[in-house]
């Protein structure tokens, strides 16, 4: 196995690369990681709890970003929700690392949705399966420019989602129980991190259903805003 540059491909590889705020180059995307229930709202809306021992962790495809103002209505769900997430960016290379190392390793933040079926990951979460099907489906993470904020942890700020204008979810970044250093250590001790790789740290209560053609607006304070329309 080799991560040469100067390997041949059978065929061109296709790196998903994310627009930065101010900066006509692209942020190529690795590994692309979600924090669950790390809000204690939605994780009681979710008939759980915060679990402050052990943060659990899922991944999306990186080709299910997306900065298309236009998503098409996904396909095979009756009940498509959307979760508002603080995304971060990493830039270097760290494993195993203290929550105090943390904040170098990081390139900046943006405002991402983790959209998600919430029926079939009912099934999975019934049944023990995993759930990719319901999580990392084409486009289900847009998200907004990259706002660069190298070696900066943000420990609060507003964020919230419209739908069609009426407010859904509102929250502070203050109350994720699983604070950006210690995900980032957390992860770090289980899988080396690279740059590219990315982190979706959770959503607040309010998650609800949304319906085709419906126009969603997310915004986090200083760091920026999202919109997008599914098209049914
Ligand atoms: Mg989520």
């Amino acid at each position: 196995m080799t991560e040469s540059r100067k390997s041949n491909f059978v065929f061109k590889p296709v790196v998903r690369g994310v627009a930065i705020e101010g900066n006509s180059a692209l942020f190529p995307v690795g590994k692309v990681y979600c924090v669950g229930k790390n809000y204690a709202d939605h994780a009681k809306e979710m008939g759980g709890k915060v679990d402050k021992n052990q943060p659990f962790f899922f991944s999306k495809p990186p080709q299910a970003i997306t900065q298309s103002a236009n998503i098409p209505f996904p396909t095979l769900t009756d009940d498509l929700h959307h979760e508002v997430e603080l995304v971060v960016f990493l830039k270097s290379e760290c494993s195993n690392i203290l929550p105090s190392e943390a904040s170098q390793h990081i390139f900046g933040y943006a405002v991402g949705v983790d959209l998600t079926k919430r029926d079939i990951q009912a099934v999975a979460k019934k049944t023990g399966g995993p759930w990719d099907l319901s999580k990392g489906f084409d486009n289900s993470a847009p998200i907004s420019k990259i706002q660069k904020k190298e070696g900066l942890l943000i420990e609060q700020g507003e964020i919230s989602l419209r739908v069609n204008g009426q407010i859904r979810q509102s929250s502070n970044l203050s109350n994720m129980a699983w604070k950006i250093d210690e995900l980032i250590s957390w992860l770090s001790r289980y899988i080396t991190l690279k740059p590219g790789d990315i982190i979706f740290t959770g959503t607040p209560a309010g998650v609800s259903k949304l319906n085709p053609n419906d126009k969603i607006e997310a915004e986090i304070e200083n760091i920026g805003s999202l919109s997008f329309k599914l098209i049914g």
